[in-house]
C-alpha cells in the first residue's frame, strides 16, 4: 500500500477522495469531525504546491427529491472556514464547469466536486462503479490519494475506479485508521469487545472471527435481546432478529465464559422518548415492553470487565442513544473508559457520534471515521478501495 509520502505529488494535479460525509440538518453541520479529519492530507498537498481536486460523498441518493439536501455546498464552506482558505465548490459531478474550473487553476487552488452519488440517480453510476466514470474522474488529475477511510469496504467510481486510472495512494488518515486496526492482530490482553446497536446479523462476522481471540465480548443494545432470547429470556417487543437465533444459540454454548450479556435493562412500552420506563431484571419483562438501555446492574457488570482490559474494541451504542432517556449506559461506559484511560478503539458509526455529542474531558484512544470499514477489516474481509490501490 503506498504512502502519500513515498508518492511524488509535488506540483502535481492530484485528486483526493475525502470522507466528508456529516450529519447535516437544514444546511447545518451537526458534527465537522470527518471534515476536520480529513485536514492533514489536504493541507500536505497545499504544502506541496498541488493543484486540489476533493471528491466525497454525502448521504444516499435514490431518487430526485434527495438532491437537494445532500449537496455538499455546506461542506465546503466549512471546510473553507477550517482550511482559512478558499475552496471553490462546483456543484456539478462532471461536465464543462468542472473541466474549466479544473484547467484554470493555479497551485494551491482547491476544489470540492459536488457529491458523487449525485451520480447514483443514473442508473446508479457512483455506487456500481461505472467504468467510464472513474475514467472521467481520473482524466481531471494526475495522481489519486484515497483518504476515504469510510469508503473502503465500498467498491464505487470515486475510490476503485479512479485508483485503476491513475497512480495512487492511501492518505494520512487512512494510514492512521489501519495502523490502529493493525494493532488489534496481537492486542494487549486482556482484550474486551464490546457490540451493541441494532442487529446481530450485521455482527455476526466479527463476532465469528473475534471471538478466539477476545477475552470477552460484553453484548448490550438492540442486538443483545436475541442473545437473550436464545438464553430463553422472554423479551416481550423488544428487538428481536429472528434468523440469527440460532448463530446466538451456537455461540453461547461454546463460549459461554466469554459472552457477557445485560442483567437488567430500561424498559418502556412504545419506541419514543416521551413514555415512561422502568428499570427491571431481565427475567421480569412484561409481554408489551421493549429493552432500551441497560440497567445499573449490566453497566457496573459491564465496567468491571472493563477495568481489566488492556485493549477495548467497541462497536455500537449499548442503547437507544439518540433518546436523551436512553443515552445513560453509553454515555457512562464511555465516560468510564476515557476517565480510566483505557486504551479503547471506537469502531465508528453510531458510537462515534455519541462519543463526540457526549464531549468528554478525556479523549479515546482512536474514534474510528468508519463503521463499515471497521468491521469488515475485523472480520478480515479484504476491502476494495485498498485493493485497488495495491
Ligand atoms: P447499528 O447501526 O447496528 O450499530 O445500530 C445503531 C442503532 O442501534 C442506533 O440507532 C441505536 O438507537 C440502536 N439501538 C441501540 N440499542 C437499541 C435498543 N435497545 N433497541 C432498539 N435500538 C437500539
Amino acid at each position: 500500500m503506498k504512502s502519500i509520502e513515498s508518492m511524488n505529488i509535488k506540483n502535481k494535479k492530484v485528486i483526493i477522495r475525502c470522507d466528508l460525509n456529516v450529519p447535516i440538518i437544514d444546511g447545518k453541520i451537526l458534527d465537522n469531525n470527518r471534515i476536520k479529519e480529513s485536514l492533514q492530507t489536504i493541507n500536505y498537498c497545499i504544502d506541496n504546491n498541488c493543484k486540489i481536486i476533493i471528491l466525497a460523498h454525502l448521504g444516499r441518493i435514490k431518487e430526485e427529491k434527495d438532491l437537494k439536501k445532500n449537496t455538499l455546498k455546506p461542506v465546503s464552506i466549512e471546510l473553507s472556514k477550517l482550511l482559512d482558505k478558499e475552496v471553490t465548490f462546483i456543484d456539478k459531478t462532471r461536465g464543462k464547469k468542472l473541466e474549466t474550473a479544473v484547467s484554470n487553476m493555479k497551485s494551491k487552488d482547491i476544489i470540492l466536486v459536488e457529491n458523487t452519488r449525485y451520480e447514483d440517480l443514473d442508473g446508479k453510476k457512483e455506487s456500481n462503479n461505472d467504468k467510464e466514470l472513474g475514467k472521467y474522474w481520473a482524466s481531471l488529475g494526475e495522481v489519486f490519494i484515497n483518504d476515504a477511510f469510510g469508503t473502503l469496504h465500498r467498491a464505487h467510481a470515486s475510490n476503485v475506479g479512479i485508483a485503476s486510472n491513475l497512480p495512487s495512494c492511501v492518505g494520512f488518515l487512512i494510514e492512521k485508521e489501519l495502523k490502529v486496526l493493525k494493532e488489534l492482530d496481537k492486542p494487549e490482553k486482556p482484550f474486551v469487545v464490546m457490540l451493541g446497536g441494532a442487529k446481530v446479523k450485521d455482527k455476526i462476522g466479527v463476532i465469528k472471527k473475534l471471538v478466539t481471540k477476545a477475552d470477552y465480548i460484553l453484548i448490550g443494545g438492540g442486538m443483545s435481546y436475541t442473545f437473550l432470547k436464545a438464553e430463553g429470556y422472554e423479551i416481550g417487543t423488544s428487538l428481536l432478529d429472528k434468523d440469527s437465533i440460532d448463530f446466538c444459540t451456537e455461540v453461547l454454548k461454546k463460549y459461554e465464559d466469554k459472552i457477557v450479556l445485560p442483567v437488567d435493562i430500561a424498559v418502556t412500552n412504545e419506541f419514543s422518548n416521551d413514555e415512561e420506563y422502568r428499570t427491571v431484571d431481565i427475567t421480569d419483562i412484561k409481554d408489551n415492553e421493549m429493552g432500551m438501555d441497560l440497567g445499573p446492574k449490566s453497566r457496573k457488570l459491564f465496567k468491571s470487565y472493563l477495568s481489566k482490559a488492556k485493549t477495548v474494541i467497541w462497536n455500537g451504542p449499548v442503547g437507544v442513544y439518540e433518546f436523551s432517556k436512553y443515552k445513560k449506559s453509553t454515555d457512562s461506559l464511555l465516560k468510564y473508559l476515557t476517565d480510566n484511560n483505557i486504551r479503547t478503539i471506537l469502531g465508528g458509526g453510531d458510537i462515534v457520534a455519541a462519543y463526540n455529542n457526549a464531549k468528554l474531558k478525556n479523549k479515546v484512544y482512536h474514534a474510528s471515521t468508519g463503521g463499515g470499514a471497521t468491521l469488515e477489516y475485523l472480520e478480515g474481509k479484504k476491502l476494495p478501495g485498498l485493493e485497488a490501490i495495491k
